[in-house]
């Protein structure tokens, strides 16, 4: 597989070694680690190289070293930078990696992904100790949430925030194969030049029968955003990592997020839910107008609309007008 960007041969990483079951197969009986924040030594066992996928190991003083190439890598406000050299920002006086943008100011909130696409739904009831890699975390302020559901959270970025725990590129993700129970990205595709190797990247890290969970823009406004994607490419995507596709659905106001954000209005209450009820009742028109022209129940799933999962007509039509389109993806186990 190469890169869309020049002709970089994606770093093929070795196994992590680590074989936990499946999630599945996890009963609260093989869950004996202590819920909480994964530790400094459980993360450095799975970093790795993002140049040759080598293990990572502490060098001098704060740095890490690559077992496999010999690259060193900084810490940069305290946490490991593993970002590829084609990233890396030299200060070109002293010779030292910057300290990447904090963007704590600026993040989108992970409080506001978590409400915005509902990401509670689509998480198993308990987090049982399994372990979740934010692809993009931004903030990271869906961790203490995830936290208290007994999910062990890491986060990573190519900027800091102070809910980062390593610095990396999502088209190089720096963590060994199988690492990970499940994997949220939020509103990070559209940002990405070439997002069809960073899904690939997501589906690696994956354990057999983990969760790709996540939200991309579709309709919204350009906002620094290179692809935006609908239905049917997510479904591409999630299908050539490997991934089974069983959640798609459109969230968001399509007439809040195309206007909403132009009137200086600020973000009041009341400018959604007139944007919704717009929605609302362009939807119910679509809705009445194609069961009378196609005579067919608009509520009954049928597999007509260019996903592989099948989609009555509601949810395809929200899916047609929406700002962001939600998914969730599974890694398959491994045959038996
Ligand atoms: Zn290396």
């Amino acid at each position: 597989m190469t890169f869309g960007h020049g002709a970089h041969e994606i770093c093929s990483f070795p196994p992590s070694g680590r074989n936990r079951s499946a999630v599945q197969d996890m009963s609260a009986s093989d869950v004996d680690t202590e819920i909480g924040q994964v530790g400094a030594r459980d993360l450095l066992a799975r970093l790795r190289c993002p140049e040759c996928g080598g293990r990572v190991v502490p060098a001098a003083g704060e740095a890490l070293e690559c077992e496999g190439c010999g690259r060193a890598y900084p810490r940069v406000r305290g946490v490991p930078c593993l970002l590829p050299e084609s990233m890396l920002r030299v200060d070109p006086e002293r010779g030292e990696v910057e300290a990447p943008e904090d963007i704590t100011e600026h993040a989108t909130g992970g409080e506001y992904h978590w409400n915005a696409y509902g990401i509670e739904s689509l998480l198993p009831t308990s987090g049982a100790d399994r372990e979740v890699l934010l692809v993009g975390c931004g903030d990271a302020g869906e961790r203490a949430r995830l936290r208290g559901m007994g999910f062990r959270v890491e986060g990573f970025d190519i900027h800091w925030s102070p809910g980062t725990d390593f610095l990396g590129d999502a088209h190089r993700i720096p963590v060994a194969d199988e690492s990970y129970d499940i994997a949220i990205s939020m509103q990070v595709l559209e940002h990405l030049h070439s997002p069809w190797i960073a899904v690939g990247e997501m589906a690696r890290v994956l354990r057999p029968g983990g969760w790709l969970i996540g939200s991309v823009a579709f309709l919204k406004p350009y906002h620094g955003s290179y692809f935006h994607i609908t239905h049917e490419g997510v479904t591409h995507l999630l299908e050539e990592a490997g991934l089974e596709v069983d959640v798609l659905r459109g969230a968001q106001s399509l007439t809040y997020s195309l206007y909403g954000g132009l009137l200086p209005l600020g973000k009041a209450e009341w400018r959604r839910k007139a944007g919704a009820a717009i929605d609302r009742l362009l939807a119910w028109l679509r809705t009445r107008y194609w069961e009378t022209t196609r005579h067919l129940d608009a509520d009954e799933p049928g597999d007509r609309f260019g996903a592989t999962i099948p989609l009555s007509f509601r949810t395809f039509d929200k899916l047609r007008f929406a700002p962001a389109v939600v998914f969730r993806a599974r890694k398959p186990l491994r045959p038996a």
